[in-house]
């Protein structure tokens, strides 16, 4: 039997087959795509003539290209549809494929190729995009070891290959974790519960095969019955365990895992000539240095913890007249929080979710990119990889740009979080193609999905990433959509978000899933009001996470990551009832892959980009010139040049950190 991976795709838009691929295809395919991966690499580098930009620059950008669809596939469902066998492959591809790339980059050949076209780059009569690429390609190589010889060069495979394994370990632990645990409801527990969280709870206990409604770990529920259950040692179950993931003790503990992973990353930086991991992070991003980095954390902490402070006082006294006595706890601030909201802003968010439905949601999100952007949305009826999925082309005057994938439901088989990934990335070198890209949530089902403000709000996020592959308009796949430095790439999905608040948007398309009737001006204002709410709590957890990030990379490993985790909480006044947004042991954004390691400080160097780039449309929120302007300078442009040259280009200057105090409420 052919294999439907190795095979053209004779699909609308090329779209892999999912119908037609099963499990057993991929260690093949994995396999010979891998095989053919590498003959074009040695081709590439064996090639008896000299060094040109397009027989080894451009020629390395086509390599590979099976490999990299039969990948995009088998991510997609490990990630958002994962099973036994599926995570047994993905231990097997992982360590296979750092393996492959060190191999690249450790091609002698090959790299004296790059080395001489980089130093005759000025000869060269390159493009910027070319330039870029270029200087990219051989920062690339350099940065994985290129220019390493002997035992030091065998020593980064080694360390390059165990952290693979690590960080796969990592996520699949904490997996395990957050699948095996949850806590029944009986109908004592359910009374006062808001209909939207019994009907979730419900649906889990459904799909974990008991009677009762059950709570998981998922965040979609876990918060919400923080927020809302009258029952403090339910909410003291709930929370410890949440906060347990990872730290269980047994097979599934992330602690020493931890621990290998900093040990091994700072030996790689400074294998590399860096003083730390944290300086050789951060040399390709915006911020380019730790000290930019924690000079900006510490100008939001401070107002966000006095603000939390204060929010902390209110709260205890709240708790102290409903009996009970003592310190405000983590599992206490949420029910408090929602209490005061609902005192000071009149503000029910379950009022909300019954104009919340998903399906307005998705139609605000498309509706905006069509008045910002002109682009439409018709759902497509193709295969995919579960009947959740759904599909849309994308078009623009008539013309095909994209196709858009959304998978919203949380399930067992999902990791949790939300993203966006391209299946195929836009490029027009070696050849035109269009993007295929997805966002994945965690929404709660129902009849119908409602969700909160927080999940709509997660949804724009998504959607604005999504956003900045279907307006990519660069030559290169390598460097086009979110291929951009990891501080930057928040910029496009945070500045989204600014739509939601934009009062004609949700009195357009929120409406009540049962009357069809628009929100209530009263309401929508608390809304906008209350989205302000609590800002304090959520910059100070945030913060906190993004510390302990960098404290971890700057320096010597620790010897102990918890310690240093407490160690560095306490020297920063971590307010007691509030934790790490991530606690070390679930914080996979730094430990499943080294993406966001040192980087977790990065959401909120764009959020300081948004507040400022969201007012640029000063002619009102579908000002066209600036719609424009971002799309040509930000959107389309991906990583063919450097993000503060992108920024100016927009702005005109780059922003301060006021506009972000300013936008959370925490300006003096
Ligand atoms: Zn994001």
């Amino acid at each position: 039997m052919s294999n439907p991976l190795l095979s053209d795709w004779a699909t609308p838009f090329e779209i892999a087959p999912f119908d037609l691929i099963d499990d057993a295809h991929f260690a093949p395919a994995f396999d010979e795509a891998l095989q053919m991966a590498r003959q074009d690499v040695r081709e590439i580098a064996e090639q008896p003539e000299k060094p040109s930009f397009a027989n080894t620059i451009e020629a390395l950008e086509a390599s590979g290209d099976r490999l990299d669809k039969v990948l995009s596939v088998f991510f997609t469902v490990a990630g958002a549809d994962s099973n036994a066998e599926r995570q047994k492959l993905q231990r097997e591809f992982g360590p296979k494929l750092a393996a492959y790339s060190s191999e690249v980059t450790g091609n002698k050949s090959l790299f004296q190729r790059v080395q001489s076209l980089w130093e005759a780059r000025d000869t060269l009569d390159l493009t910027d995009e070319e330039a870029r690429l270029l200087m990219l390609t051989h920062r690339r190589f350099v940065r994985a070891g290129a220019a390493l010889e002997g035992q030091a060069e065998a020593r980064m495979r080694e360390i390059m290959s165990r952290l693979a394994e690590l960080g796969t370990q990592f996520s699949q632990n904490l997996l395990a974790d957050e699948a095996e645990w949850f806590m029944e409801l009986d109908e004592q527990a359910l009374e006062n519960l808001p209909d939207f969280l019994v009907d979730a709870a419900r649906s889990a206990g459904r799909e974990k095969g008991v009677e009762a409604p059950v709570i998981t770990l998922s965040r979609s529920l876990v918060v919400p019955f923080l927020q809302f259950s009258e029952r403090r040692d339910l909410r003291e179950r709930a929370f410890r365990a949440w906060e347990a993931r990872g730290a269980m003790g047994g097979e599934t503990d992330n602690r020493a895992i931890t621990a290998e992973i900093l040990r091994l990353r700072q030996e790689r930086a400074q294998l590399l000539g860096y003083e730390s991991f944290a300086a050789y992070k951060l040399e390709t991003e915006m911020a380019k240095t730790p000290e930019r980095v924690r000079d900006l954390l510490m100008q939001v902490w401070e107002p966000a913890c006095a603000q939390a402070e204060k929010d902390a006082a209110i709260l205890t006294e709240m708790m102290q007249a409903d009996g009970i006595n003592g310190e405000l706890r983590p599992w206490d601030w949420r029910y408090y929080a929602e209490k005061r909201r609902l005192a000071e802003h009149d503000l029910d968010e379950a009022a909300l979710k019954p104009y919340l439905t998903l399906d307005n949601m998705i139609a605000a999100a498309f509706g905006v990119a069509n008045r910002l952007f002109g682009l439409e949305f018709q759902p497509l009826d193709i295969a995919l990889y579960h009947p959740d999925c759904r599909a849309w082309e994308v078009t623009r005057n008539g013309r095909h740009v994209a196709v858009f994938i959304g998978d919203y439901f949380a399930r067992a088989s999902k990791r949790s979080g939300a993203w966006c990934s391209a299946m195929r990335g836009q490029a027009k070198q070696p050849k035109v193609q269009g993007p295929v890209v997805i966002n994945v949530c965690n929404f709660a089902k129902g009849e119908p999905a409602l969700l909160g403000y927080d999940d709509a709000r997660t949804l724009f996020h998504e959607f604005g990433h999504a956003l900045h592959h279907l307006l990519s308009d660069v030559n290169y796949e390598s460097i086009s959509g979110t291929s951009v430095a990891r501080d930057f790439v928040e910029l496009p999905s945070q500045l989204y978000e600014h739509w939601l608040e934009v009062p004609e948007v949700l009195e357009t398309y929120a409406r009540h899933y049962r009357t069809g009737e628009a929100m209530p001006r009263e309401l929508l204002d608390k809304m906008l009001k209350a989205a302000n709410f609590d800002q304090g709590f959520q910059t100070v957890e945030y913060v906190a996470s993004a510390m302990v990030d960098l404290a971890f990379h700057e320096g010597d490993a620790p010897d102990d990551p918890m310690t240093k985790q407490r160690e560095t909480l306490e020297k920063m006044g971590m307010p007691s009832a509030i934790t790490m947004r991530h606690a070390t042991p679930h914080f996979a954004h730094v430990f499943s892959g080294d993406g966001y390691s040192s980087g977790y400080y990065s959401y909120m160097w764009s959020e300081v980009m948004d507040a400022d780039a969201f007012a640029a449309f000063e002619a009102g929120p579908f000002d066209e010139d600036a719609a424009k302007s971002l799309e040509t300078h930000i959107l389309s442009r991906g990583g063919s040049e450097d993000p503060e040259a992108l920024y100016t280009a927009f702005r005109g200057r780059l922003p301060g950190v006021e506009a972000l105090l300013k936008g959370r409420g925490l300006a003096a």
